[in-house]
């Protein structure tokens, strides 16, 4: 397998909005924004903390409340930069010496040492595979190369089918195992490669409000492009405000926007990240079922869920199950998922109830 290093299209990129502060963004994309009302009682709005960054190809907005026993900004800023460098470092399919990679090139079956992260979000990717039937995947790796979607992007149209059927030979989630004591990979196919593009900024957003919470923020707002997560409030006491991104080809507008309290709420689409063949549209994300990008008029998939590692991979795995499957499955177990799919007419929602009680 070949990994090579590069600063990455495939992972997302997020507008942010709070107030007027905004970050440039380049695919799925989620955008919020921090509102201030008025207090009943005047009482000075503790300060808000914005560390902005680029992690994992795209960019990062951590926001905080300073608690009663204010938290060093500049500690905060350097511990949460270095943890987002340590994740994409082990986590990468950029980095040829990311474990990822070292594992993917591993042919052998015994357990291969990882990082506790490693293990933790390889464990979860497996538990979501397995929720969704394997519509989610975390071994497409070789399909994901294959379609032009990983490090090397120099395709724009199909590839053959006997190299689809081959790739396809080298993805199976069942192939793939996870312990966490002591944290270690092991593959049952000498062929298993990793890849973690849909659910490693999910991961980070949780493992940031981990470690906010252990500085003693209670009041914060972490996004990693399309994947936040967020606990208490804003400024003045009112909810975060998530605004979804209207899916797009170019340009940027917000479809709807959303409160959030401690949730966590993840879009994945197919508008940023596509090449079109003979009037078709191929996304990133790949059915493992078919060995080929979805190609159905669902154009992007928005979920809440409690943590951000699960949000993004479902509304990874959504989009996969598509517009009709898919949202059947939302709603049989109650998540708050929109669906917008691309019509001739436009764009047109379907909320989730669960989703409907949000707004
Ligand atoms: P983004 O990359 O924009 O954050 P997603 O979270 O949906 O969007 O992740 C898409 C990426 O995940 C793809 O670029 C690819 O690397 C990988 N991927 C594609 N299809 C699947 C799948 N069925 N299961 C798991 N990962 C996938
Ligand atoms: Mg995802």
């Amino acid at each position: 397998m070949s990994c090579a290093t590069k600063s990455g299209a495939s992972f997302q990129l997020a507008a942010m909005i709070d107030g007027i502060h905004k970050l440039e963004a380049c695919a799925t994309v989620l955008t919020f924004a921090c509102l201030l009302a008025t207090a009943a009682e005047p009482k000075p709005a503790a300060e808000l903390v914005t560390l902005p960054g680029r992690t994992m190809g795209t960019v990062y907005s951590v926001k905080f409340l300073q608690p009663s026993a204010p938290i060093p900004v500049e500690q905060a800023r350097r511990e949460v930069s270095a943890l987002l460098d340590r994740l994409e470092q082990t986590m990468s399919t950029y980095r040829e010496d990311s474990e990822i990679c070292r594992f993917g090139a591993y042919r052998g079956g015994d357990w291969f040492a990882v990082s506790a992260d490693t293990a933790r979000v390889v464990a979860e990717s497996l538990r979501v595979s397995e929720l969704t039937g394997g519509a989610f995947d975390v071994t497409v790796d070789p399909l994901v190369r294959l379609w032009g979607f990983g490090p090397r992007r120099e395709t724009g149209e199909p590839p053959p089918e006997p190299a689809i059927a081959d790739a396809r030979r080298r993805v199976g989630w069942g192939k793939l195992q996870a312990r966490l004591d002591p944290p270690a990979l092991r593959k049952s196919s000498p062929e298993i490669s990793v890849d973690l593009s849909a659910i490693a900024k999910g991961y980070a957003a949780d493992a940031i409000a981990a470690h906010l919470e252990k500085l003693g923020a209670t009041n914060y707002l972490v996004a990693i492009s399309g994947d936040l997560r967020t606990r208490g409030h804003g400024q003045q006491g009112r909810p975060w405000r998530v605004g979804v991104d209207k899916p797009l080809d170019d340009g940027r507008a917000i479809q709807r926007i959303v409160e959030l309290k401690n949730a966590a709420i993840s879009t994945s689409g197919d508008y940023r990240n596509f090449f079109t063949d003979a009037g078709r549209r191929y996304s990133h994300v790949i059915d493992p079922r078919t060995g080929r990008p979805v190609t159905h008029n669902l154009a992007s998939v928005t979920i809440v869920q409690e943590t951000s590692a699960r949000a993004d991979a479902l509304a990874t795995g959504l989009v996969v199950l598509g517009p009709e499957a898919g949202y059947a499955f939302a709603v049989k177990r109650s998540w708050a998922c929109l669906f917008i799919l691309r019509t001739n007419t436009g764009f047109v929602e379907k909320l989730t109830p669960a989703f409907e009680k949000l707004r």
